[in-house]
């Protein structure tokens, strides 16, 4: 074995790029080689528009300029996620990257607000009201956050709507300037050895070997699975949707900073406004719905103009038992998939990625502990997102379809379950140590699908009434005008545009 790691990553979507840039500029030329091989044929998933604010942190340590990244995916920027119909028919809420209000005294903002609601909503700000993003949001406007820690306007994050095959071609650039060896071919054989992989074919007859192997094969999971027989835990009983219409529209309306989630019949529809165009689609299960009824549930529900015809992909939720194995390691969807709700499949490539680079098998030494620790931590996030996507689909008070009906009677994962009692028991959101989910993202689906606390922390009772609403009012107001002072979303890009 040569002293630069031999890398093969097979597949060139979103992950294959992703994992191919960071390692090219953590390594490239010294650690390891990097070669990456991908299909035109095969081709990529083509989904995935909406991320999470760690994206952000990816692009820093990459050293991607935001203008030009915002230019060149045709990105705008995202405050949070409507959620429309979730709780019941015509309830709306912002899931939004930011806190509501700031902590007081030791005591999280919400507490106060809680203790403020029971001495009656009369001309009591909403909590919403109390989160600039959302107040942001709802206007249409955005501005990056503040940096001192004193302003509300350093209470919330964002994160971007773009063009993911832009955002891989981008990423194919900047990895390929770095020395990453890009080959045009087709898998067809995976060679084994015994610890792992040895090499891949191509149809063409190549033989590409390597010392580690990266599978970003997307569903097809070609090396984890169709080599490693590495099986899949299946998620279906909590997560049932399993398909998805997707087509682009026209841009149609104000150009919103967040992404939309409607609840439907048998599962929900999404909207994602990029510069150029709006992304939509509609997830649903067919257990409860057949595909045809699905697409005209789409393509009834659209603002704009289509743009193309509807196309249908097919998914099954849940994950690898095992993400590392031997010399291969999967990152991306053959690893696992959640659905796209909350937008985490990309943020889930990036935590695999950051963990694959603290944990490289540098000089081609593959420790048991590293694999080991690599399957628990990946384990772990996927396990923590699949709670909080589940909480959207059991809150509700829905009982309109049999959809619904299953989703709020279905037995939960016990780890969910002890959740939502400590929230309802005392309005505490227990913070995990890892995950992505902190605190806030937790209250928005709580409070937003009506699950209330029964008590509060028991130092809220010392604090008059009157302080916490107080406290509450200083809050909305505080959130109004810095929201006030904001540009329009679509100025805010227009100007980065015309800086070019
Ligand atoms: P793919 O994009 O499928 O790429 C697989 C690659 O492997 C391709 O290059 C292909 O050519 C190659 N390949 C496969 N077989 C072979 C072979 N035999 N030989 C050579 N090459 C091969 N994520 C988000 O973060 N936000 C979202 O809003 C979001 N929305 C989604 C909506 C839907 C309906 C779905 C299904 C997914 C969504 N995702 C979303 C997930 C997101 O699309 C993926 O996580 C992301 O695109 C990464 O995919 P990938 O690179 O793993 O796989």
């Amino acid at each position: 074995m040569s002293a630069r790691i031999q890398v093969v990553i097979v597949g060139g979507g979103t992950a294959g790029w992703m994992t191919a840039a960071t390692l090219a500029m953590s390594f490239a030329g010294r650690l390891a080689d990097v070669t990456l091989i991908e299909s035109e044929d095969i081709g990529t998933v083509g989904v995935g528009e909406a991320t999470v604010p760690h994206i952000r942190f990816f692009n820093q340590r990459l050293g991607i300029d935001e203008a030009d990244f915002i230019r060149r995916t045709n990105a705008t920027f995202k405050l949070g996620i409507e959620f429309r119909d979730w709780g019941r028919i015509g309830d709306s809420y912002i899931h939004p990257f930011g806190d509501f209000g700031h902590d007081i005294d030791g005591l999280p903002f919400h507490q106060y607000w809680a203790h403020a609601t029971r001495g009656g909503a009369d001309g009591l700000p909403k909590l919403e009201d109390c989160s600039l993003p959302i107040v942001a949001a709802r206007d249409n406007r955005f501005t990056p956050p503040l940096e001192d820690p004193r302003s509300i306007g350093s209470t919330y994050s964002y994160a971007y709507q773009f063009d993911a095959t832009l955002y891989a071609a981008y990423l194919r650039d900047y990895a390929e300037a770095r020395g990453v060896v890009r080959i045009e071919g087709r898998v067809d054989a995976v060679e084994q050895k015994d610890d792992g992989i040895g090499a891949v074919r191509l149809a063409d007859g190549r033989r590409i070997a390597g010392d580690l192997f990266i599978d970003c094969s997307g569903f097809r999971a070609l090396l984890i699975d169709g080599a490693l027989k590495v099986g899949h835990e299946d998620w279906s009983h909590w997560l049932p949707c399993d398909a998805a219409w997707a087509v682009p529209t026209a841009n149609a309306g104000a150009l919103t900073p967040y992404t939309r989630a409607t609840a439907r019949e048998a599962g929900w529809q999404w909207r994602i406004p990029l510069q150029h165009r709006t992304g939509n689609g509609h997830v649903f299960s067919t257990r409860f719905t057949d595909p045809e009824t699905a697409r005209s549930v789409l393509m009834d529900n659209l603002e704009g103009e289509a743009l193309a015809e509807p196309r249908m992909l097919r998914f099954r939720t849940g994950r690898r038992h095992r993400q590392w194995v031997g010399n291969c390691v999967a990152i991306g969807l053959s690893a696992g998939f959640l659905e796209p709700l909350e937008s985490t499949s990309i943020h889930l490539i990036q935590l695999a990625i950051g963990k694959l680079i603290e944990l490289f098998p540098s000089g081609g030494v593959f420790d048991p502990a590293d694999e080991a620790e690599f399957n628990r931590a990946m384990a772990l996030e996927y396990d923590r997102v699949r709670d909080f996507l589940v909480l959207h689909y059991c809150a509700t008070d829905r009982d309109d379809t049999p959809f619904w009906r299953y989703m709020r009677t279905m037995t939960l994962p016990s780890s969910l379950t002890e959740k939502i009692a400590e929230f309802r028991e005392r309005g505490i959101v227990a913070s995990y140590r890892e995950g992505m989910f902190l605190p806030a993202s937790w209250l928005a689906v709580y409070y937003g699908q009506r699950i209330m606390p029964d008590r509060l922390n028991p130092l809220i009772a010392d604090i008059p009434m009157a302080t916490s609403r107080d406290h509450v009012a200083r809050v909305a107001a505080a959130c109004a005008s810095a929201a006030k002072a904001m540009p329009l979303h679509e100025d805010y890009i227009a100007r980065i545009k015309a800086a070019a």
